[in-house]
């Protein structure tokens, strides 16, 4: 099965595709990861898309159909997908439909996360990565505590990019580019939107429950 997964900046997004990956015998497709892995091969279309990000330019969706078009046609990855954060718009979605039409595949459910502002911001705000050993925490939700973690309490670092005005930011942009491709799907009966307001364990059980009665 092709799974699609929504969710807003800070909803743990990442954690929940990883897990599903691992869970389901999934492949994690993000565009970011195919554009730098493609930057890395060195192709024609790595050169090209490396000049548009040099230039700070947008990547077109052409090229970005052309990189999910490679996948599609990958009997590895044959209706084992989850995408990750695609697709980013309309045309996309409809680019996406097409292939996955031409490759006899199917999208068998798109997930959405649900967050409130609130928790969100939370979420961003209480990140803490401990410059000591790397491991992450959450000032709310995953405090560092002595049994799993023993370095220094001053250790633990915020990153300064995230105020409150950038996340809110995020999250009005995320809501304005994602709720037409909601309802693209939801008009497919594709689309469950599922409640991300617990911890990363309850939003995992959610949504492998909902995979897990897929009649794929
Ligand atoms: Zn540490």
């Amino acid at each position: 099965m092709n799974i699609i997964l929504f969710g807003p900046p800070g909803a743990g997004k990442g954690t929940q595709s990883e897990a599903l990956a691992k869970d389901f015998s999934l492949f994690q497709i993000s565009t970011g990861d195919l554009l730098r892995e493609e930057i890395k091969k060195r192709s024609d279309l790595g050169n090209k898309i490396k000049s548009i990000i040099d230039k700070g330019m947008l990547v077109s969706d052409q090229t970005i159909n052309n990189l999910i078009e490679n996948i599609l046609s990958n009997k590895k990855f044959d209706n084992r997908l989850i995408f990750d954060g695609y697709p980013r718009n309309i045309n996309q979605a409809k680019d996406l439909d097409k292939l996955i039409k031409k490759y006899k595949q199917k999208i068998a459910s798109v997930l959405s996360l649900n967050v409130d502002k609130s928790v969100i911001t939370k979420r961003i705000l209480g990140r803490q990565v401990c410059s000591n050993c790397g491991l992450t925490f959450n000032e709310f939700f995953k405090p560092a505590n002595i049994k799993e973690h023993d370095c220094d309490p001053k250790f633990l670092q915020k990153r300064t990019d995230d105020n409150e005005k950038t996340i809110v930011s995020r999250l009005e942009t995320y809501t304005k580019e994602t709720l037409p491709i909601l309802n693209y799907y939801k008009n497919q009966n594709l689309l469950y939107e599922v409640d991300g307001m617990g911890d990363i364990d309850e939003i995992y059980s959610k949504i492998s429950q909902i995979i897990r009665s897929l009649d794929t």
